[in-house]
């Protein structure tokens, strides 16, 4: 049997129609029967026993400057209706980059196998505070560097639609946990596209906030100026319950803004009429899937029916975005990744005498093969001659791109619809020795990224056989009109019950 609702598990367990630990054993009960033998699924890294969800603070206590909410004893209200458990007993799968205390905090790499982290992130210590559980931390590509999951040293995940095909990437864990049925929501992490595409390929609901909207305080760095939490969802009132729940200020994060959680549910059912919907004319280029541009036109037409205006808007700084995404992600990751020295974090070679031989070896044996292609890219784009010709530049472009959507906005569109990805779902292997055409897969979704604006995809219907989704985006912190728009969409395909 699929999860029910995180809506109707929390009313349930909130009303005491269920005890709060069921939904999270059965969860784990339909984790282990995914995953398991050669045509599982791999969704899950690690998997929590029931246990493990009771004791979310370090024996010091929790660290100072929490937020009240943050305080709260999961479960121990669970039972008394208390309005503020939103997630009271929900099952949620969290992708083994974010940091929690009872699992090992992986990354997919042989770098941090088996390691364990002190404290815990945001996010988790918030989902937690609303009464949800964690099911289990789900694979990813290593540090969240892929569009497949196959980058994970651990193994790939497959998609639960046809198992013969990669997930997307690189969150495809925890998308995988969702449309597999486990988990009726998930967390992910979206650099630049690492939510979104993957809901799409597997036919679920994935949203990446305003940059600055949820804490990255416990989210391991990739690029930093791009990274955000975002929420996988089987409809999109589950991602945004998760995401309500997830967001708001946060003062060990420097980069969160100082704003409150906004009311995304209270604005679902808003809908679309009297707003404008543009189609960036960039994003349905002539050699466009002629399946996906059915599925984009159908989808406009369900908006027109909604009573949004529909009009065709320009973003031209678009072909650039790819470039200047890989410039500007493998600059920030090299210097991120810095920290894996071997002395600090994870694996040492034991091989390894003098210091210099420590890093060496240990980065060796440590990282996979995209991971070291993108320290040596992101080491040329800033190295002393080359750091104004690409991050430099890069950066100017990026500047370019973000100017690009603010002028759709200046001229009254209230939200963008594009396609998600340029293709379904691939098969395993097809595109693993062939980084350029992995990276053009996150063509449509890295200028979110670059303008730190929130974006949405939502399944669309399917293209050859397999799922489609379609993207939204909106304006820095217009999140409940982002998600009013998908809801609408949704539910004109029929989805969302
Ligand atoms: N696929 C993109 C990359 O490989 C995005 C990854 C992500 O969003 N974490 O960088």
């Amino acid at each position: 049997m699929r999860a029910a609702s995180a809506l109707e598990t929390a009313r349930r367990v909130r009303a005491g129609e269920i005890p709060a630990d069921r939904p999270l054993e059965e969860a784990l009960a339909r984790a282990r029967e995914a995953d398991a033998g050669p045509r599982g699924i791999h969704a899950f890294l690690s998997l929590s026993d029931s246990g493990a969800n009771s004791h979310p603070e370090p024996a010091s206590g929790p660290p100072p400057n929490s937020d009240s909410r943050d305080a709260r004893e999961p479960g121990s209200a669970a039972d008394d209706g208390d309005p503020d458990l939103t997630l009271a007993g929900v099952p949620v799968a969290v992708k083994d980059n974010l940091c929690t205390l009872e699992l090992p905090t992986t990354c997919a790499s042989r770098f941090l196998e088996g390691y364990r982290s002190p404290y815990e992130a945001t996010v988790v210590r918030r989902l937690r505070a609303r009464g949800g559980r964690v099911v289990g931390k789900t694979n990813l590509d290593e540090f969240g560097m892929g569009s497949s999951t196959e980058n994970s040293a651990f193994g790939p995940t497959r998609n639960p639609r046809d198992p013969s095909r990669v997930p997307g990437g690189s969150s495809g864990g925890s998308a995988a946990a969702v449309a597999a049925g486990v988990v009726p929501c998930a967390l992910g992490s979206d650099t630049g596209g690492s939510v979104r595409q993957p809901a799409a390929l597997c036919g679920v609901v994935g949203v990446k906030p305003t940059y600055g909207r949820v804490s990255r305080y416990g989210l391991v760095a990739f690029a930093s100026s791009l990274d955000q939490v975002g929420t996988f969802g089987a409809s999109v009132a589950d991602a945004a319950l998760l995401l309500e729940a997830i967001s708001g200020h946060d003062p060990r994060d420097s980069t969160s803004a100082p704003l409150p959680a906004p009311d995304l549910m209270g604005h679902l059912d808003d809908g679309v009429a009297g707003k404008v919907v543009g189609i960036p004319v960039e994003y349905v280029p002539d050699s466009l899937d002629p399946e996906i541009r059915a599925r984009m036109d159908e989808a406009s037409r369900h908006l027109a029916e909604a009573g949004a205006e529909i009009r065709r808007v320009s973003l031209p700084h678009t072909r650039y975005a790819v470039p200047t995404y890989y410039v500007l992600a493998t600059a920030e990751a090299s210097s991120n990744l810095a920290r894996y020295d071997g002395v600090r974090f994870g694996v040492r070679s034991p091989e390894a005498r003098a210091t210099q031989e420590v890093y060496e070896a240990s980065r060796t044996r440590g990282f996979g093969p995209e991971v070291v292609r993108r320290i040596i890219l992101g080491t040329f784009g800033l190295s002393a001659g080359y750091h104004d010709q690409y991050y430099g530049r890069a950066q100017r472009v990026r500047a370019l791109i973000a100017r690009d959507f603010r002028r759709v906005w200046a001229d009254g569109v209230d939200v963008l619809l594009t396609p998600t990805s340029p293709t379904p779902a691939f098969p395993l292997g097809e595109r693993s020795d062939d980084p350029v055409s992995m990276y053009l897969s996150d063509i449509f979704t890295v200028t979110a990224n670059l303008a730190g604006i929130p974006a949405v995809s939502v399944p669309a219907g399917t293209t050859h056989g397999l799922p489609c989704g379609a993207q939204l985006l909106a304006p820095a912190w217009h999140e409940a009109p982002l998600l009013a728009a998908a809801r609408t969409l949704e539910q004109s395909l029929g989805g969302g019950a």
